[in-house]
């Protein structure tokens, strides 16, 4: 058996890529610095564009087992109440073949993992915490921070946004903190308040601050993100969100905000971070997958989707390209320009909703009476399912 590709990171950028590569029969080990496996207690939007990947992932079926299908994504004025935005989701699947969906990230982490552990191909090791890498002519040598070293025909970082593997191959410092807050939290569905639509994708935008909730888990839980801009933290991923800060920003909110967001007690709070889009994530036998290689705001919601379609699209190029070094920079060159318009779109979005003042009334006043065909048109370049070289059929 021909050496494997070793991945860093088991994320769903990492076993998405684990997937992909062992169904195209090259042998993978995976490393992963956690314990376990594991995501979040949170939720994540699945567009269009990533049922396509789940069809060559073979997890289709399980993903739609779990997943919620809204109604419709919905904007409102977080302030005086109004709709301002209203996008219906049952035609997505006439226009795009697939449907938008939302699901639990511990529902979709476990899919892959599943997939991976039935796949054969596929080593996971957990507990591994890659510390760098060498390569030369014939492959990669990756080491560790306990454990000896192990060598591998090519090197995948899926080791997210705040990559070591990144750290060596582009050297280029750490990610830009946006000064955006999030404010994560889920909640039982019998738990939401009166009034609140629970079946669509509801973002309430307000200056400088929005709420976001969606159900999950076939709609038994509704997923809470309030987002507020503030520069108290410079950093923080994962941590107890203080609930005055929050009180704070959203006092002038309307009451179906304030009620949504008096029933959390205990919120989680991430300082939200993206790069500029840059050339250069793969060099010789190693590349990088996912946010290490173009970390985005999540105001398109696609940063998970993104890592997927790396996924296929790495498979297919080393499928299509005998060489490895040749099949990286084609899967990187595939890839560079779709990531940097979302992560330059995300950022604009980011304005769009946090508009204030006649910035905000422009918004309105752009976006109203868009009928429904127009809306889904104008993300028709991110929803479309992708295309590059060397797909099968
Ligand atoms: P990660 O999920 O960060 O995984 C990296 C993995 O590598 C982790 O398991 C980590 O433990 C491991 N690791 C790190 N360093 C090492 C090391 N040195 N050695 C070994 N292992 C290591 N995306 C969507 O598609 N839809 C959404 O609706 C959406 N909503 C979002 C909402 C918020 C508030 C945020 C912050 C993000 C959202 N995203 C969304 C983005 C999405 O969460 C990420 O883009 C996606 O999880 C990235 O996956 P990844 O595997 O590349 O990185």
């Amino acid at each position: 058996m021909s050496e494997p590709i070793l991945i860093a990171g088991g994320g769903i950028g990492g076993l998405g890529a684990a997937l992909a590569l062992a169904r195209a029969g090259h042998p993978v080990r995976l490393f992963e610095r956690g314990a376990e496996f594991r995501e979040l207690g949170a939720g994540i939007q699945l567009g269009p564009n990533v049922f396509g990947m789940f069809d060559r992932l073979g997890v289709r079926a399980a993903m739609e087992a779990q997943a919620a299908f809204p109604k419709a994504l919905v904007m409102r004025c977080a302030i005086h109440g109004h709709e301002i935005a209203r996008i219906p989701l049952e035609g997505m699947p006439a226009r795009y073949g697939n449907p938008y969906a939302v699901i639990h990230r511990g529902d979709m982490l476990e899919a892959l993992l599943a997939a991976c552990r039935t796949t054969p191909g596929v080593s996971l090791e957990t507990s591994r915490t890659v510390t760098g890498y060498e390569q030369d002519a014939a492959g990669v040598t990756l080491r560790f921070e306990s454990g000896g070293p192990v060598r591998g025909a090519a090197l995948v970082g899926a080791d997210g946004l705040w990559s070591r593997i990144r750290a060596q191959l582009l050297g280029d410092g750490p990610p830009v903190v946006s000064g955006h807050i999030a404010y994560r939290a889920v909640l039982p569905m019998a738990e939401v308040p009166e009034g609140i639509p629970r079946n669509i994708v509801q973002l309430w935008a307000g200056p400088r601050l929005h709420l976001v909730h969606y159900p999950l888990r076939r709609g038994e839980l509704m997923n809470l993100v309030a987002v507020f801009h503030s520069d108290r933290y410079e950093e923080g991923w994962d941590q107890a969100g203080d609930t005055a800060l929050l009180w704070e920003h959203f006092a002038g909110t309307r009451p179906e905000v304030r009620a949504m967001l008096g029933k959390i007690d205990a919120w989680r709070f991430w300082v939200l971070c993206d790069r500029e889009p840059q050339r250069g994530w793969s060099e010789g036998r190693v590349a990088l997958l996912g946010d290490a290689a173009h970390p985005m705001l999540q105001y398109l919601a696609q940063g998970a989707n993104m890592a997927l379609e790396d996924a296929v699209c790495l498979a297919d190029q080393l499928a299509l390209h005998g060489d490895i070094p040749r099949a990286l920079a084609e899967y990187e060159a595939q890839r560079v320009l779709r990531t940097g318009r979302v992560q330059t779109t995300a950022r604009i979005f980011g304005e769009i909703y946090h508009a204030a003042g006649v910035r905000a009334e422009l918004r309105d006043q752009w976006l109203a009476g868009r009928d429904p065909a127009t809306a889904r048109e104008g993300m028709a370049w991110l929803y479309d399912r992708p295309r590059w070289p060397g797909e099968p059929g």
